[in-house]
């Protein structure tokens, strides 16, 4: 699929009802959005433009399902497992139960084998292929282009908590001119080697804060990503704290605004990007 690319304007929309047509595809003056949905504590990022429509993580359970289905979204180009922690693959059984998926990205992992055993089979029974693309991988969905910057081999070897967090498939996905990256559960260890081989790589207009906004990453990462809008994904009154303070805190030193569904339940960004309004239609 060819990527068209057009000069775009930095404007940034926040939540606005009536951006998704009754299709559920964006309208063509929002035609890339970025929703977040609230699944409580975890992660569950749905990604649209008129040609692709990916989600990236589940969350717990069955609340991103029932997200589709009231969107009635009955399919998704991509699934995106970016590491094996329930509240990112918990609820993606349900989502390859409930509606037709082109593929899924997933690392198997020790940690949280269980869960991921579960979505391995869900992924078998509906027949969705099965794909675990590595740092340097690019990938074309439609008129997404998403470029994986982790993990690397050496991080699906590691063990425990921390490695699974590690083992997160980080991916930059852009359309018509406008990126947002994605860092799963990833760490500092992972966000160094990022800055130091691929900092120029790194710039997106949305970043999806990695670890739902946990100290547990290089806060440098913020400054090098440069985003107009920062989103965290964190249940209200989570035991953990997320977002932490620390990373808040260079948010707002930064001058950057946080959206964050433990305050406003779902949010939605809209990237104004000049991608072809003939194609703003879809099915
Ligand atoms: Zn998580």
């Amino acid at each position: 699929m060819r990527i068209v690319t057009f000069a775009f304007v930095l404007l940034f929309a926040g939540c606005t009802p009536g951006v998704v047509a009754s299709d559920g595809f964006p309208t063509a003056d929002a035609p890339f959005t970025l929703t977040a949905l609230d699944v409580g504590q975890g992660d569950a990022i749905l990604l649209e433009t008129p040609k692709a429509r990916v989600l990236v993580d589940g969350g717990a359970d069955a609340t991103a399902s029932r997200h589709l289905a009231a969107r009635r979204i009955r399919r998704l180009d991509l699934v995106i497992a970016t590491h094996g922690d329930l509240d990112h693959v918990g609820g993606l059984p349900d989502v390859l139960g409930d509606v037709e998926v082109g593929e899924l990205w997933l690392h198997p992992s020790p940690v949280g084998k269980a869960a991921v055993d579960r979505l391995v089979g869900a992924a078998r029974t509906a027949g969705v292929p099965i794909r675990g693309p590595l740092a340097g991988a690019v990938l074309r969905v439609g008129d997404l282009t998403l470029e994986v910057l982790a993990p690397w081999p050496a991080l699906l070897e590691g063990a425990g908590e921390d490695a699974s967090n590690d083992a997160s498939i980080v991916v930059r996905a852009s359309a018509g001119g406008a990126a947002v990256l994605l860092g799963g559960d990833s760490g500092a260890a992972v966000h160094a080697r990022l800055l130091s081989a691929a900092a120029e790589r790194l710039r997106a207009e949305v970043l999806v804060l990695p670890h739902h906004g946990s100290s547990t990453s290089d806060l440098r990462l913020i400054a090098a990503v440069a985003p107009t809008v920062a989103v965290v994904s964190a249940g209200w009154d989570n035991p953990y704290g997320h977002p932490h303070r620390e990373v808040v805190a260079e948010l707002a030193r930064l001058g950057i605004p946080l959206r964050r569904t433990d305050e406003e339940g779902t949010v939605t960004v809209r990237l104004p990007t000049r991608l072809p309004a003939a194609a703003g239609v879809g099915g």
